[in-house]
């Protein structure tokens, strides 16, 4: 499926790896440390902050209290089936066929782009389930009531398949792989945390494209709709449905098929073109995102929360405010670098393209971002002041775009030399326009 490169059949010399390939020097999250850290304490909270809203939920300090359910093979199976189905519909239904971008080899990987076909196979399958079960769909009560055995089965997966990809990185026998730039470092539990190659793939299935847009976005639709599920048909009976759990699952579900649909605009972003596929990858798209994302739906079907009209469109208007910042910026630089928009002012680097700051790139540098923590506020409303718990989403989604804006802006630095600093001097802010 690649377009390979004409050296990239043939063994290379240990000084073409070298050059291929160089040592990771710069360390992320304080190194081994702070890799060991997160990948100790990511998994705790994420279990902790689910049993918090669990009704009658037990803590314990013994791990193995956590571990044992998890050895069932009642709830792998459906995992794995879960996986391997998902998997197994990526590679065959039809989709369009893409280049990613350049690689370091000169090589392109063709992606196949299918979200529309697998989001229509998805949303049929719920509807026939929900027609033949009556209602009743016990797919959905399964996952509401495993919900904290089934987040740990994630974990341990994440974990599994993190390792299968950091062994198989060494063990290629024709050509050397494009590592990441940041997960060659030769420290074991630090390259497996941030990942030591590029593009894991299996054939021509890749493991990082599926897992960043399927198992784990989809199963957060599918814990949504477990709670609004629980709300009207298990406690309800058919005959009453909460609205602000109504909202967060027609908000969140947009989100997700926007992102599914439009999973093209993810082979140029940071995940996919400059980050290695490694435990912290694996987790965040298996686990994370499905898990605490699903947060708010989770408590709303607990603790329902009635809105009433005014804050619902108050939310509401949050989330279509954050929405379209967040779509025509993104949208306004895709189709400026397809050379669709010449009359946008735009400065012209020594490296041939052009650095756009006008419109909404003259508003701030991630103007995206703003829009995009806007609609994870809006999320967080749904709860409106009950609870802080809801509330983690913003503050870590804040942290997380906060220290993407700074990998960026490293990376931007040291690609357009001067280019750069006359690009701040144009458009000095950040993220949010007059603040930061
Ligand atoms: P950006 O879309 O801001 O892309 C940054 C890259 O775009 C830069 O590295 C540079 O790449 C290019 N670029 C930056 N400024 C300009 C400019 N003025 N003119 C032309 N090119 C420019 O960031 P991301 O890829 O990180 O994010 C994309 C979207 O995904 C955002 O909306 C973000 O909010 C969202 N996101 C959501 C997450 C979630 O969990 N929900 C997680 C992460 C991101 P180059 O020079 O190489 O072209």
């Amino acid at each position: 499926m690649a377009k390979q490169s004409k050296t990239a059949g043939k063994s290379s010399s240990s000084k073409e790896q070298t050059v291929l390939n160089p040592r990771t020097t710069k360390f992320e999250f304080g190194g081994f440390p702070g890799a060991l850290v997160l990948t100790l304490f990511l998994p705790v909270f994420t279990v902790l902050i689910n049993k918090q809203l669990t009704p009658d939920a037990v803590f314990s300090t013994d791990p193995f209290y956590y571990l044992n359910p998890c050895r069932s093979k009642e709830l792998w199976i459906p995992y794995l089936a879960w996986f391997a189905g998902l998997a197994v519909f990526d590679l065959i239904l039809p989709g369009k066929s893409m280049f990613g971008t350049v690689l370091r080899d000169g090589t392109q990987l063709r992606y196949k782009i299918n979200g529309i076909s697998n989001s229509f196979l998805l949303i049929l399958v719920l509807g026939m389930r929900w027609q033949i079960t009556d209602g009743q769909m016990p797919e959905l009560v399964f996952l509401y009531e495993h919900h904290i055995e089934l987040n740990i089965i994630t974990i341990l997966f994440a974990f599994y398949l993190a390792t299968y990809c950091y062994v198989r990185s060494f063990i290629y026998v024709n050509r050397e792989p494009i590592l990441a730039l940041g997960g060659n470092s030769g420290n074991v539990v630090y390259d497996w945390f941030i990942g030591r190659e590029l593009n894991p793939r299996v054939g021509c299935f890749d493991i990082k494209l599926f897992c960043e847009l399927r198992p784990g976005m989809l199963l957060w639709l599918l814990i949504n709709l477990s709670c609004l599920h629980h709300n009207f048909v298990v406690e309800n009976n058919f005959s009453g449905v909460n609205d602000a759990l109504v909202l967060i699952n027609l908000l969140q579900g947009f989100y997700i098929f926007d992102g599914v649909l439009n999973e093209e605009g993810l082979l140029t972003m940071m995940d996919i073109a400059t980050d290695g596929f490694g435990f912290m990858l694996a987790f965040g798209d298996l686990t994370f995102v499905p898990f605490t994302y699903s947060l708010q739906a989770r408590f709303l079907s607990i603790q329902p929360n009635d809105l009433g009209p005014q804050r619902l469109a108050l939310i509401t208007a949050l989330m279509a405010l954050g929405y379209y910042i967040f779509h025509s910026s993104n949208k306004q630089k895709s189709d400026f670098k397809q050379g669709k928009l010449p009359q946008l002012k735009s400065i012209q680097t020594q490296r041939g393209t052009k650095l756009l700051c006008d419109s909404w790139w003259g508003m701030s540098q991630h103007i995206n971002y703003f829009g995009d923590w806007l609609i994870s506020l809006s999320w967080c409303l749904t709860t409106w002041f009950v609870t802080p718990l809801t509330y983690y989403y913003s503050i870590y989604f804040a942290v997380l775009l906060l220290h993407r804006q700074q990998r960026d802006e490293e990376k931007c630095s040291e690609k357009y030399g001067r280019d750069w600093v006359t690009y701040q001097k144009r458009v000095p802010y950040k993220i949010i326009p007059y603040v930061y």
